[in-house]
């Protein structure tokens, strides 16, 4: 027979490679229980059956090795809604919504915009911006059939009605269209960075993570055919890594991007940056 508080403290031992090794224990916990975080603390004391308290165990051992908690829980909260994720699926970002944050800046609230989000994954994007705008129209692509299925899933849990899954290697199998912005958070990791045997991203799909030596294998593709559906005067915008400012601007000047603006996350880092279309 064992206690929650027995169970959680043991659990935080096994973790204790992760920083956070105590909330990943509760995060788990609450998981296999269905409890509310404020239950471990009211009911200190009360018994885990065994077989509730032997998921969590292998739980922790699956943490312990690295896997990422949001693989676990098979979810991730983004923003504020909760999103399934799969291994087929990055594990949405922070810095990603401000992505959200910074299309929304674009899109007056009664718009009705066609809105493009290239490689989806778990319908982060796609799936904020059509909770936000619901006038809008958006279509969401992913080359990947368990992602996208994963983000259809996920737009039917939150109702959504205004958003086009097309499973399509970028722009390949959209129906012809002009779009008034395109959003993407593209793989743009290089392939020998070293992050990429850290942390996380070591369970994450090198698919969406990784593009070639310089990280800009796919934000050129995006780039290179975005002005065949954009409408005139309409937006692309883009994350890419914290070193790749430049690169990124040359590329948008390249293919004859106007008033680029690069933005920063909350740490400071270059994060994102956006072009427009203009023709005159
Ligand atoms: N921001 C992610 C990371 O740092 C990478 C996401 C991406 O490549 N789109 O791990």
């Amino acid at each position: 027979m064992v206690t929650v508080t027995e169970l959680l403290q043991k659990a935080e031992q096994i973790i204790n490679s992760s920083e956070n090794a105590r909330l990943d224990a509760e995060i788990l916990f609450c998981e296999v229980m269905q409890f509310n975080r404020s239950r471990i603390y009211s009911h200190p004391e009360q018994i885990v059956p065994d077989d509730k308290s032997t998921l969590f165990q292998s739980l922790i051992e699956q943490r312990q090795q690295g896997r990422p908690i949001a693989h676990l829980t098979g979810k991730k909260e983004f923003w504020s809604l909760a999103l399934a994720i799969n291994k087929d699926t990055l594990i949405p970002r922070p810095e990603t919504e401000l992505l959200v944050e910074t299309a929304l800046q674009m899109i007056p609230d009664d718009a009705i915009l066609n809105i493009l989000d290239l490689g989806t994954g778990c319908g982060a994007i796609a799936i904020a911006l059509a909770s936000e705008r619901p006038d809008c129209n958006i279509v969401a692509t992913d080359i990947n059939t368990n992602a996208l299925m994963m983000a259809k899933k996920n737009a039917t849990t939150h109702q959504l009605e205004n958003i086009h899954f097309y499973l399509s290697n970028w722009y390949q199998n959209i129906p012809s269209q002009e779009f008034d912005l395109i959003v993407s958070n593209p793989p743009y990791i290089k392939q020998d960075d070293e992050h990429l045997s850290q942390g996380d991203v070591r369970f994450e799909p090198e698919l969406a993570l990784v593009a070639g030596a310089d990280g800009m294998q796919a934000i050129n593709i995006i780039l290179g055919n975005a002005k065949q559906y954009l409408a005139s005067n309409a937006y692309l915008l883009i994350e890419h890594g914290y070193d790749q400012k430049q690169l990124v601007h040359e590329a948008f000047l390249k293919h004859d991007f106007k008033q680029l603006k690069t933005f920063q996350d909350l740490s400071g880092q270059d994060r994102m940056t956006m072009g427009n279309n203009q023709i005159n």
